[in-house]
């Protein structure tokens, strides 16, 4: 199933004013399969965990703050292409710069950067790397039920 599913998630300033299901009906509409999905607090440490990528970074501190500050709902996706497709879908990261129709661009805070309403992973590599950080037990588990079965 390369390259058929990717990692999305929606921030926490999203769920906090109460839109998560209009992203929901988007994403759908948008023709991509909702595999998995799941609301999840996040610690200081599980964001900073998630964003290491990025821990030489100035902005990396405010992130992880913000990223555990609230709620986030994440999932798997399902389309072809599904990476490339997702992040042509939400559209840049700073929200002020996001092409029109973008989850970015409509969901997105375009005074802060840090408040773009979605993630999306850069690669496949990356989509194994966060699918597995957020839903490695249910993988686990479904493997393992999966065995007893056959
Ligand atoms: P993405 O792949 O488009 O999400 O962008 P990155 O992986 O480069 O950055 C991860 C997240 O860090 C982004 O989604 C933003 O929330 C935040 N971020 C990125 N660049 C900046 C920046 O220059 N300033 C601040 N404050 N936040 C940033």
């Amino acid at each position: 199933m390369a390259g058929q599913l990717t990692f999305a998630l929606i921030k926490p300033h999203v769920v906090l004013t109460r839109r998560v299901g209009k992203i929901f009906t988007r994403i759908e509409d948008a023709g991509f399969g909702i595999v998995l999905a799941k609301t999840v607090q996040l610690h200081k440490e599980g964001a900073q965990e998630f964003y290491k990528v990025h821990a030489d970074k100035p902005f990396y501190e405010n992130l992880c703050h913000v990223m555990s500050a609230g709620p986030v709902w994440a999932m798997v996706l399902a389309k072809p292409n599904a990476v490339g497709e997702w992040r042509g879908f939400i559209g840049t990261t700073n929200p002020a710069e996001a092409e029109e129709g973008t989850l970015r661009r409509e969901f997105g805070d375009p005074q802060n950067i840090t408040n773009n309403a979605v993630h999306g992973s850069a690669t496949d590599h990356d989509a194994k790397r966060e699918i597995n950080f957020f839903f490695g037990r249910e993988i686990k588990l479904a493997e393992k039920l999966h065995e007893i079965d056959h």
